[in-house]
């Protein structure tokens, strides 16, 4: 059986008995084990900052550039080996071990091309400079420095390989060395990803280092430069807040947590039309696309009350053409859960809304044969709006959806998809400019993202589930309150910012020329 490493202090190394077992998702059958035991977590972290972030912050932006598209480069030259390990440990489809994969290498590579545009600086100035004083030559300036620490990432099960690429290329396009730890479940990816980077020597020194399993004390060891970056559910990002390390030297945690997006059809859409094609495709991409295990994924179907019949229709016809099996069969489109542990919270999840829907759809498909963790898409319906019980409060993360009816009026929808609490993101879809425009308009403060579907645009783009490097990705409220990527802006996360009050001739000398 494989025995996964850490790659700490630059060396591999494997904690002491009983480790975890990580089994195979579609058979259930134990693949590999790792244990973290043992490992000092606080030299771990101290080689990082000590050697990753000296290293990092004597690069320009353009060299650390350069290292994130060399391990893009790597991570795509090694695509076929790791979307069959996603296939072995997660379950993933091809497809769906494509889509983490290649989030990887695109994002490192969307980075790599960022930072060869911010060139030789090793920091950045923020903004103009401002007069303090009658005399012109006494200004501030504010400057972006990285911060000295170490970043903590802690991903989620669901991208092995996408959730650690979205969160290093950030971290060391800033010049802050990372200490990634991914879910020990489907840590098996990750591994192989941080051992292709280091057998290739594309990473700069103590720039990464890897927990390939339970944290154990680690967050006992941050320090007061240190950042966490953190990617699960609400109750572990909740735990990692209030960790008295975090709260004493007031450590910045990101959170990425639950989310209950929404899609909301426009009255206006017609069942011929161009954008409700838009809409069924990404509703139901995002039903079975990894199984429904995206957090960006749709949870909530927001259909007027006028169109419901059709709607619900044409949902239950396409979500019927999907297919479990085989994960190695391209018509193979829905995947089983990555662990035993999900498939119980799913199917407690979906005995809830059971009992609280108007009507629901299971796929007719018998689940395959084998100790597998299937779980066979289903669509709930509800006419009771926002008083709909446990739809607006917890995520089913499975290929789960409830269509949610509404009156047709915005204020309606918005309001609807507001009692979720916070999402990362939602989709409109209606050609009318007054419904779509107060839609977006009244969800903006409730996300992170929005996607706005009609005619012209159809057949662009990949749907809301799919996060983009240049654009933001986290929500307020439920989940989590974070925001990463965005380009530029993912960055600051892990920079301080720093007013400088002086003489206007001796800043420049040392921060170069600075603008009024
Ligand atoms: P989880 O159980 O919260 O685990 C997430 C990560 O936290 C894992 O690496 C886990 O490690 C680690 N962890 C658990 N306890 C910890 C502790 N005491 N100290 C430090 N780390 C700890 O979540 P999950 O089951 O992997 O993911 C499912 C949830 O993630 C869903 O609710 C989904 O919505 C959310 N999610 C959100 C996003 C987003 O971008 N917003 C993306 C993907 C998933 P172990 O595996 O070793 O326990």
């Amino acid at each position: 059986m494989r025995q996964l490493k850490s790659f700490l202090e630059g060396r591999w190394v494997s904690g002491d008995a009983p480790a975890s077992t990580l089994t195979n998702a579609v058979t259930g059958e134990a693949i590999a084990e790792t244990s973290t035991r043992g490992l000092d977590l606080g030299a771990a972290l101290r080689y990082a900052r000590t050697v990753g972030g000296p290293t990092l912050r004597a690069m320009s932006f353009a060299e650390r550039g350069a290292a994130l598209k060399a391990m893009g480069k790597v991570i795509h030259a090694h695509r076929d080996e790791l979307i069959e390990l996603a296939a072995e440990n997660s379950g993933n489809t091809r497809g769906d071990a494509k889509f983490d994969v290649d989030g990887a290498s695109g994002t490192l590579a969307y980075y790599g091309a960022l930072g060869k545009r911010m060139g030789d600086a090793k920091w950045l100035l923020d903004g103009p400079s401002e007069p303090i004083g009658r005399a012109p030559r006494f200004v501030g300036q504010h400057l972006f420095v990285p911060r000295q620490g170490v970043a903590v990432h802690i991903n989620a099960f669901n991208f092995p390989a996408w959730g650690m690429g979205e969160k290093l290329a950030v971290s060391l396009l800033a010049g802050v060395p990372a200490l990634e730890k991914p879910a020990t479940a489907t840590a098996v990816v990750t591994a192989r990803i941080v051992e292709l980077w280091h057998e290739a020597g594309v990473l700069p020194e103590g720039s990464v280092s890897l927990l390939a399993g339970s944290a154990g004390d680690l967050l006992d060891h941050l320090d007061a430069q240190d950042v966490v970056a953190f990617t699960g559910s609400g109750d572990t990002g909740r735990m990692i807040k209030g960790h008295p390390r975090v709260l004493d030297l007031n450590i910045p945690v990101n959170v990425e947590a639950d989310s209950l997006n929404a899609a909301i059809l426009g009255p206006d859409v017609k069942k011929s039309s161009d954008t409700f094609a838009m809409f069924l495709n990404e509703v139901v991409r995002d039903l079975t696309q990894k199984a429904g295990q995206k957090c960006t994924a749709i949870r909530r179907i927001l259909v007027p009350a006028s169109s419901v019949e059709w709607v619900w229709e044409a949902l239950v016809d396409r979500m019927g053409t999907h297919a479990m099996g085989d994960v190695n069969d391209r018509a193979t489109t829905v995947s089983p859960l990555a662990t035993a542990a999900q498939q119980r919270d799913i199917l407690a999840g979906i005995a809830e809304l059971e009992a609280a829907a108007d009507a629901s759809w299971t796929h007719p498909q018998e689940l395959p044969d084998g100790k597998g963790f299937w779980v066979a898409p289903r669509l709930f319906r509800t006419d009771k709006g926002i008083n709909a019980p446990f739809v607006h409060d917890h995520e089913v993360f499975g290929p789960v959806g409830t269509v949610v009816v509404y009156s047709g009026e915005a204020s309606d929808a918005v309001a609807i998809v507001a009692k979720g609490g916070g999402g990362l993101v939602s989709s409109v879809y209606s050609d009318d400019r007054g419904f779509g425009g107060e839609v977006v308009l009244g969800l903006a403060p409730w996300h992170g993202r929005l996607q706005w579907g009609s005619k012209k645009v159809h057949d662009q783009g990949m749907g809301p589930g799919t996060v983009l490097p240049g654009f933001v990705h986290g929500g307020p409220g439920k989940a989590g309150g974070g925001e990463e990527l965005g380009g530029e802006r993912g960055l600051r996360f892990y920079w301080q910012r720093t007013a400088i009050q002086g003489d206007r001739a001796l800043l420049e000398k040392v921060l170069g020329k600075v603008e009024d």
